[in-house]
């Protein structure tokens, strides 16, 4: 039987199933019997490829071919350290790139989409993984499908099929069944199928078909999940290749410097490729992605759960943070204030209904909210007020839904700003509709001054104010269209409530503007709700800031409202597909843009920012998949923190880039100057690989560990188009490296005129210690480490002690001397290799003084 041919009936049937859903205790079987309800994709990456990669790299592919010919010509001892440090190497770059696929995956099983089902009678929310064929599922505007449904209720649903179809038009839904054998799936209009959108409307389904057996399953192609590279990686990766090509030519030159002095041809190839491994920045991408996955899982934390890893890097940029006004800034706990009636309202004939109980009535049955087994409400925020405000009066009663079933509806969107609802009336039909005041100033039939009057006092104090009108039908009106069913009403009343403003939001807002960042408000409300809280939290503050409303945004041109969207605080009565035009005018002008969204048609918005944040606990299935960033709190406050998180990160990938590509140019000035100045290469290719392994390794890790700086949220966001390599950064890699070669061929010449037969263990202690007091005096742009404490990344404290305690022992420790070629040194040329090295550690105090100074002038 095909389920598109059968009535809903025969499907329940054949199905074994019901409208009031399967039995928890069957779902569970079932789930047993035909697995679970996703699509299986390409997973991460196994470990063995994690592995293998440490080793595809070229240069160590050299370095290992190179290290087989010096066994071949009997200098065993030297490969076999070569091959050690170079196992260490991977050792390291996996546990690393390990770590962080882990917390990638993590991140992605957490933004795993749920769906609502009901099981034995109630309604729940259920991980869509967890559905079975059987279970009833109910849509709304927004969800994503989350298996395949035959539709048995359909309310004005509307299903964007194109991941399924190619065809980008929402397509209507209906329940009968169809009569065609074999129509193509865009013409099931009784099926809801995995992995598409519903766009409009509600509906109710019967599971037919769960995981791999969906249609989505069955052409196996996967939802847009390309893990995308940043653009720091991007241009990190871009950079790495020419640097590695600087880097071999100078290798290459260095080869040929090293023949013409003499230098025995093998131990010189040695030395130019472990230069080579050793200056390559192969890392750099890695190391990246490792700062950010491990950095998004610290998000999760603090409840911002990253979709997409890029974004923890761009967040960091964000000049301009537009955020929805209801559950964001506000708690989304709304309780009702005011119940407003005019004097006179017209009342139905024909029952015994008093202007209140006809206001009640209509609360009690305009709306959607549904109560689960615990017995708490679920639903929009906004009705469930509603819902419990009606539930408390005398008047009310428990029949009424039963007395007045529903018939049909046109259902809420937040262009249209209200919903309507007809239900059977003894022999007629009454047709309720709630809604913005103003939007029914266009429907209602009275007199509408002294009503939107009163809407906009209640609103001035910062209240959220719905109306109600109804009208009596003699049959249920065919078309679907809602200017018919919303039309030619009676008013019967409002109500008011208040939805106070998050505790932590007040201080978020001022920490926005320490840091740079104008914080805007967007809102489907009315203007002077919007104003009132917008001035309540701070984010209206000058006369200069502008409120404006979706209409007057309408009638401006796009020139017009790039004008002046930058001193536009606060817009209200907007629709989602404005928010559209806000981030377009605002990019127009250079901004950075983080936007808010919860609907459906807030996607386009959320893809078009530069940060797409996604509410987690309101937002709807499209929302999220749109969305860069999730809100797991819906808290305002969360974007800040996220955003602290995300500048934390990007400095630390700098300070990373600095340590490692200053060392890097140290060693470089070191081996190549050498020849040039006549004197003897300093190093071994073990040395060189050695410092590279050691310094590289845990201190620059350690650098990402640090924390976030004071100043952090105090200065303005850093310029994305101005790339992490700014002239500071490489003026500083540039002189810092100079001195290193400097002191270290320094210490030779003069270790060597003195005919101290040290001379190569004393180059090899003052290059390694040099890069660990560079990392020290790194940890901040221009605070003193001394001011800083060592406490306060005891993980670098922690990998320089370390790491110098390796050094030593290379130095002291007989076996290893043997490995690594090192002479003991005496205590007093141990203090001038430590009062040497220091040098850079205390010249970079220096740069960060005169950088203080400067800004304190
Ligand atoms: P916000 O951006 O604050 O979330 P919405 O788009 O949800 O705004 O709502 C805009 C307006 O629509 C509200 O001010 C209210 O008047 C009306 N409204 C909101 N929710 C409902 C609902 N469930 N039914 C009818 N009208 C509603
Ligand atoms: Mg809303």
């Amino acid at each position: 039987m095909n389920y598109h041919n059968a009535t809903p009936d025969e499907v329940f049937k054949k199905l074994t199933t019901q409208k009031n859903g399967l039995a928890h205790e069957e779902a569970r079987k079932r789930l047993e019997e035909y697995g679970a309800n996703e699509l299986e994709g390409k997973s991460g990456k196994s470990i063995g490829r994690l592995i293998l990669n440490q080793f595809l790299d070229v240069m160590i592919l050299i370095l290992l071919a190179a290290a087989v010919v010096s066994v071949l010509v009997g200098e065993a001892t030297d490969a076999i350290v070569i091959l050690v440090i170079v196992v260490l190497n991977a050792i390291i770059g996996f546990v690393q790139e390990y770590r962080a696929e882990k917390a990638i995956e993590a991140l992605r099983s957490m933004s795993a989409p749920e769906a609502l089902v009901r099981r034995d009678g109630t309604e729940k929310k259920v991980e869509a993984i967890d559905l079975v064929p059987g279970d009833v599922v109910l849509l709304e505007a927004g969800n994503l499908v989350p298996a395949d449904l035959r539709l048995y209720e359909a309310a004005s649903l509307k299903i964007e099929e194109a991941a399924l179809t190619g065809e980008s038009e929402a397509v209507t839904k209906k329940t009968e069944a169809i009569a065609d054998e074999d129509p193509p799936l865009g013409d099931r209009f009784n099926m809801a199928y995995k992995g598409t959108l519903v766009k409009d409307g509600r509906a109710e389904g019967i599971v037919v078909a769960t995981g791999m057996k969906t249609e989505m399953g069955r052409i196996a192609q996967m939802l847009d999940e390309s893990d995308s590279e940043t653009p720091l990686q991007k241009r990190l990766a871009t950079f790495g290749k020419q640097l590695s090509l600087g880097v071999v030519v100078i290798c290459a030159l260095l080869y040929g410097v090293g023949l013409l002095r003499g230098e025995d041809p093998l131990r010189m190839l040695l030395t130019a490729i472990s230069l080579a491994v050793a200056a390559i920045p192969e890392a750099l991408p890695a190391v990246v992605t490792i700062a950010l996955a491990l950095g998004a899982k610290r998000m999760v934390k603090q409840n911002a759960l990253i979709r997409q890893l890029p974004a923890v890097e761009t967040l960091g940029s964000v000049t301009y943070v537009c955020s929805d006004k209801t559950g964001t800034i506000t708690q989304n706990q709304m309780t009702v204030q005011e119940f407003w009636q005019p004097e006179e309202v017209a009342l139905p004939e024909a029952t015994e209904l008093t202007k209140e109980q006809l206001l009640l009535l209509c609360m009690a049955l305009n709306h959607d909210v549904k109560k689960d087994e615990e017995g708490t409400y679920l639903g929009d925020p906004t009705e469930i007020a509603l819902v419990e405000y009606v539930r408390q009066q005398e008047s009310y009663q428990e029949d009424w839904a039963t007395q007045y079933p529903r018939a049909d509806e046109v259902p809420f969107d937040s262009t249209r700003k209200r919903m309507t609802t007809i239900h059977e009336f003894g022999d007629r039909y009454l047709v309720i509709t709630k809604g913005a005041s103003e939007a029914m100033d266009d429907v209602s039939v009275q007199e509408a001054g002294p009503i939107l009057n009163r809407a906009e006092q209640l609103a001035h104090q910062g209240m959220r104010v719905i109306s109600y009108s109804y009208k009596i039908l003699d049959s249920l009106p065919k078309d679907h269209n809602p200017d018919t069913a919303e039309s030619d009403l009676d008013f019967v009343g409002m109500v008011a409530m208040i939805d106070p403003p998050r505790e932590a939001v007040q201080d978020a807002i001022a920490e926005c503007f320490d840091a740079g960042i104008t914080p805007v408000m967007i809102t489907g409300d009315h203007p002077a709700t919007a104003k009132a809280i917008a001035t309540r939290v701070g984010i209206l503050r000058k006369e200069s800031d502008k409120v404006i409303t979706g209409k007057e945004l309408a009638n401006l041109s796009p020139e017009q409202f790039e004008q002046e969207v930058e001193s536009i605080k606060v817009y209200a009565r907007v629709s989602p597909e404005q928010k559209l035009n806000i981030v377009t005018a605002l990019q127009k002008r250079h901004q950075f843009v983080a936007m808010t969204g919860d609907g459906v048609n807030d996607a386009p918005a959320l893809k078009k920012a530069n940060i797409g944040i996604a509410m987690g606990i309101t937002g709807t299935d499209v929302t999220k998949e749109a969305s860069h960033m999730i809100l797991l709190d819906d808290n305002f406050a969360t974007i800040l923190k996220a955003v602290r998180e995300g500048r934390r990160i990007y400095d630390n990938i700098r300070k990373f880039i600095k340590y490692t590509l200053t060392s890097n140019a140290g060693e470089i000035w070191t081996i190549f100057l050498a020849p040039v100045l006549g004197l003897p290469i300093p190093l071994l290719p073990i040395h060189i690989l050695w410092v590279n392994l050691v310094t590289d390794g845990l201190p620059g890790l350690a650098l990402a560990a640090e924390p976030v700086e004071k100043n952090t949220m105090k200065r303005p966001p850093h310029n994305p188009r101005a790339g992490i390599f700014d002239r500071a950064l490489t003026v500083h890699i540039g002189w810092v490296g100079v001195l290193i070669g400097v002191i270290c061929l320094g210490t030779q010449y003069l270790a060597m005129e003195l005919d101290n037969p040290k001379w190569r263990t004393m180059v090899f202690t003052v290059l390694s210690l040099s890069q660990l007091g560079h990392a020290l005096a790194i940890r901040s742009g221009t605070v003193s480490l001394f001011r800083q404490g060592l406490g306060s990344n005891w993980q670098l404290t922690l990998a320089v002690a370390f790491t110098i305690a390796l050094q030593l022992a290379v130095i002291y420790v007989p076996f290893l001397q043997d490995l690594f070629h090192t002479k003991a040194l005496a205590w007093q040329e141990m203090g001038i290799c430590l009062a040497v090295s220091s040098i850079i550690f205390w010249a970079v105090e220096i740069e960060k003084w005169i950088k203080r100074s400067r800004a304190v002038i």
